[in-house]
Formats: structure tokens, C-alpha cells, sequence
């Protein structure tokens, strides 16, 4: 249900980009997730694909879901550095850093169209 209301949002900010940029089809969409959260790829694509079965620009899109690591600093010791796995722990100190797993849940990166 969570990802209902992901997808539902997803497909407003595209049509609105849809609108903006006058296109005729979009061939596919590109998003960053974060890889802490949630969020089911594979939920987000079917409700994608069900919602937009009578959408003539977004219709047959193809969605691919990147989880690039996510980039914090260390509280301990202030150095930057990126966490793919959990737990977060800082390279230069060892000391273990929280993430938050809310922020970002998804955002689209590329939008590839006609
Ligand atoms: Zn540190």
C-alpha cells in the first residue's frame, strides 16, 4: 500500500514533466532508491504498469531502480564517507553512525523520451 501511494505521486510529477516538455513517449525512467528504505522495486513496476495501462505517453515505460550508497558523515569524527551495507561504520574512526532510512525515499533520476 505504501508503494500505491509511491507510484501515484511518481506518475504526477511525470505528467507534469510530460506537460512541461511536450513529450510523446516516454521509453524509460530511471530512479534512485534508497537502499535502506523499504521500498519493493518490483511493487512500484506493478503498480506503474497497472496505473498507466490506458496512458498513451507512459504506457510500456521501462522502470530501473539504482540503490547507489548514501553518503553521511561520521558524527564521531566528522569524515565523509559512503554506506552501502549496514552498519555504518566510519572508515577513519570505527565508530558506528546511524542512517536514516526515511529521507529520499526514491527520486527519478533520468527520464528517457521522445
Ligand atoms: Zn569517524
Amino acid at each position: 500500500m505504501h508503494e500505491y501511494s509511491i507510484t501515484t505521486s511518481i506518475i504526477n510529477i511525470l505528467d507534469k514533466i510530460i506537460k512541461e516538455k511536450s513529450l510523446t513517449r516516454v521509453e524509460r525512467v530511471d530512479f534512485e532508491i534508497n537502499r535502506f528504505s523499504s521500498i519493493e522495486p518490483q511493487s512500484i513496476k506493478f503498480y506503474f504498469d497497472f496505473l498507466t495501462r490506458e496512458h498513451k505517453v507512459l504506457k510500456n515505460a521501462k522502470l530501473k531502480f539504482l540503490k547507489p550508497g548514501i553518503k553521511i558523515k561520521c558524527s564521531s569524527c566528522g569524515n565523509a564517507y559512503k554506506v552501502k551495507s549496514l552498519p555504518a561504520v566510519c572508515p577513519a574512526c570505527l565508530s558506528f553512525n546511524s542512517i536514516n532510512a526515511d529521507i529520499d525515499d526514491i527520486k527519478i533520476k533520468t527520464i528517457l523520451a521522445d
